[in-house]
C-alpha cells in the first residue's frame, strides 16, 4: 500500500503514513457516508435478512428505533440502527451482580 501523499510505501494495516503522517486510503473508506435505510432496504442491505419485517415494524411502532415518517415511508437513519443493536445485545449480558453469583 502506497502512501496517496508522498508515495511511500506504508504496511498494509497502517492507518497514516509513516513519512507524512496524511491518513491511508483504508482509513478513508471509513469515513463514507453514513446510509439512510427505508424498511425494505434496511431489512436487505443492513440486517441482510437476520430479522423479519414483522419483527422489525414492531420495534419501529413500540418507539425502539429512531425514525422518520415522510407520508407512508419509513425512515431510519444507520446510526438510529447500529444503537439499536448495540442496545439488543447489551441486554443479552447477564448484569455484573448475576455473573458473580456462582454456586
Ligand atoms: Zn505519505
Amino acid at each position: 500500500m502506497y502512501c496517496q501523499e508522498c508515495g511511500s510505501k506504508a504496511p498494509e494495516n497502517a492507518k497514516f503514513c509513516p513519512e507524512c503522517g496524511r491518513k491511508m486510503p483504508n482509513l478513508l473508506m471509513e469515513d463514507r457516508p453514513k446510509r439512510v435505510f427505508t424498511v425494505q432496504t434496511a431489512l436487505k442491505d443492513y440486517f441482510q435478512g437476520a430479522i423479519g419485517l414483522t419483527k422489525f415494524r414492531e420495534a419501529i411502532r413500540k418507539g425502539q428505533i429512531p425514525h422518520m415518517r415522510i407520508g407512508t415511508r419509513i425512515i431510519i437513519r444507520e446510526e438510529a440502527l447500529d444503537k439499536w443493536m448495540e442496545g439488543q445485545e447489551k441486554q443479552s449480558i447477564a448484569p455484573i451482580s448475576k455473573t458473580l453469583q456462582v454456586k
